[in-house]
């Protein structure tokens, strides 16, 4: 039985059109996420997400929610993490192919992810730096930030992946193993953007300023801050043609025509380079915070 078939998840409205522009349907979302969900669960299960839900297709009004407002049914879980208010919240996570489909079920397009897992919250276990070109670059310039990102990290001894967003930009992973705390993980991440920043202003920013981006990429350092989130690996995108956030070779990277090359009809591709050598090992590697 796949995940499709699982009665205990209803996919209603199936021919429901939820990308506009290509076609796919509810249906099809719930298809590309029942055949993806091998590969995105390794990056996606247990971990607190936030969704991207479009109820009415992404066309429509899509909102961006963080806590559990309830109807989600029993695949998909919560955990109560505290505030900085002192108070807690429930937030949503999933553990298997049903709890992404839970989430489908109810409009979710897209799944994006804490750095820390949600059996214990207060430890980080991954690096997410989110390069943000500024309208005029081109995608070019992206990968060549994404490389310059990545050899600061060698030079730290971290090993590093490169996902395309599905939208505009790249993003560089590290995953670590948890032991430090969440003040080191964001003081990393910025200490790192800044270096990269200052040594090139020219080339790049690490404020969120809109003007200091002008002609600039910035770099999203804040990713790796308590709370905040970055889109999962295989996610699909509420935007035009129905990308996905893509795994991809060092060498894919610079070879890619932009940052969207994949859609949601394109899952038996993304599961057969997915058994290829090159990208096996992706996201996989025992290595701590220096
Ligand atoms: P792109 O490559 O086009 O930039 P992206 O996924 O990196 O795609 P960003 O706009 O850079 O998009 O967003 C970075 C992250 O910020 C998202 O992955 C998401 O987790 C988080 N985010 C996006 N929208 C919201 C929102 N409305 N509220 C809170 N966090 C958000
Ligand atoms: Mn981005
Ligand atoms: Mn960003």
């Amino acid at each position: 039985m796949t995940p499709a078939d699982d009665p205990e998840v209803k996919i209603s409205n199936r021919d429901r059109v939820i990308f506009q522009d290509s076609g796919q349907t509810k249906g099809d979302l719930a298809d590309y996420y029942a055949s993806i969900a091998p590969l995105m669960l390794p990056f996606a299960a247990g971990r607190p997400v936030s969704l991207v839900r479009c109820p009415q297709g992404r066309a429509k009004k899509c909102f961006f929610q963080k806590h559990d407002t309830g109807g989600f049914g029993p695949q998909v879980h919560t955990v109560q993490i505290p505030e900085k208010s002192g108070q807690s919240d429930d937030y949503l996570y999933v553990e298997d192919a049903g709890g992404l489909l839970g989430c489908v079920q109810m409009g979710t397009i897209e799944f994006h992810g804490w750095q820390a897992r949600a059996d214990d919250v207060e430890l980080p276990d991954r690096l997410v730096f989110d390069l943000d070109p500024d309208s005029g670059l081109g995608y070019a310039e992206v990968t060549r930030a994404a490389a310059d990102i990545r050899d600061r990290l060698v030079a730290d001894g971290l090993e590093s992946f490169a996902m395309l967003s599905g939208g505009k930009g790249v993003h560089i992973v590290a995953p670590l193993s948890r032991g430090h705390s969440w003040d080191s993980h964001r003081d990393y991440a910025k200490g790192l953007a800044d270096l990269v920043a200052e040594a090139e202003p020219d080339r790049f920013t690490a404020t969120m300023s809109k003007a200091k981006r002008e002609g600039r990429i910035f770099i999203d350092w804040l990713r790796n801050q308590r709370g905040n989130t970055s889109v999962l690996p295989y996610s699909a995108r509420a935007r035009a043609g129905a990308p996905v956030a893509a795994p991809v070779t060092w060498d894919e990277l610079a070879t890619a025509a932009n940052a969207h090359p994949y859609s949601i009809s394109d899952a038996a591709r993304l599961i057969e380079r997915a058994a290829g050598k090159d990208l096996a090992g992706w996201g996989i590697v025992e290595q701590a915070l220096p």
